[in-house]
């Protein structure tokens, strides 16, 4: 089985070592390909109005000056001679939860391989005040990376989907278990943006993550980290609300 390994956290993050030491429990063929620098909250996004460069920095080891969607798009065209069976993304430092989701990196280089018709994995842990910093803060993600991994190897994937995965904040051992769970709610309108000035004093404004109000609703992947378990989450790139066409087309009928 060839893996691909990528991350948003970029190419010297703690957390891609992590998800190579969990890819190596299942193939001796894994890859890695992943942006040069830290592309947290890129999202989808592809760089389109300038170039991007590859570095190889050993045998089956590359980093590429952009964004995760560039980095797997760059591994399937031009780094690797045959494609992947599985890509993995991750192990990304911090949650990929709810409405995270769309601002992930993480999520979207997953979401990449899912277009390219590859089986793929996000991984997030997720971490606290107590692990953060910390040798805990991915001790989950190492304990039961290849746990949870492995009963997806050879599930059925739908076309255009993709699992996320996410570790909660704790030793390994207090890990309650594994939760298949769908996607929470998240509200980020409220989150702070602090303003300040910079040593020219000339005003910035930088974007806060926290003061986050989220609802834990039952089955959710919110719920399931709160209670102490990995989540696991497909998701589906029809991001299509079916039962709002009809209705909506409605609205349209006079104008034909
Ligand atoms: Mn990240």
């Amino acid at each position: 089985m060839r893996i691909l390994v990528t991350n948003d956290d970029g190419y010297h993050a703690p957390g891609l070592t992590v998800l190579e030491e969990i890819a190596a429990q299942f193939s001796d063929d894994v890859w890695v390909c992943a942006p040069s620098e830290e592309q947290s909250g890129a999202g989808h996004s592809l760089t389109l109005n300038r170039p991007v460069r590859l570095h190889k920095f050993a045998e089956r080891r590359y980093a590429v000056t952009g964004t995760p969607t560039d980095s797997v798009m760059m591994a399937l065209r031009e780094v690797m001679d045959s494609p992947p069976d599985l890509i993995l993304s991750g192990v990304n430092r911090g949650a990929n939860l709810a409405d995270d989701i769309t601002y992930s990196g993480t999520v979207s280089a997953a979401i990449e391989g899912a277009l390219a018709g590859i089986r793929s994995i996000a991984l997030s842990q997720v971490y606290s005040r107590e692990t953060a910093g910390g040798p805990n803060e991915f001790a989950a993600a190492r304990e039961w990376g290849a746990k949870v991994i492995a009963p997806l190897l050879d599930a059925p994937f739908a076309d255009r989907t993709l699992v996320n995965i996410n570790f909660p904040p704790r030793a390994a051992a207090n890990v309650a278990g594994v939760r298949v769970t769908r996607q929470g709610f998240h509200d980020y309108s409220r989150g702070s943006i602090v303003e300040g000035k910079d040593p020219r004093g000339h005003r910035y404004f930088w974007f806060g993550l926290h003061a986050i109000e989220h609802t834990l609703d039952h089955g959710t992947d919110l719920e399931a980290i709160d209670e102490g378990c990995v989540s696991v989450t497909p998701l589906q790139l029809d991001l299509t609300h079916h039962a709002s066409v009809t209705a909506l087309a409605a609205r349209y009928e006079e104008l034909g």
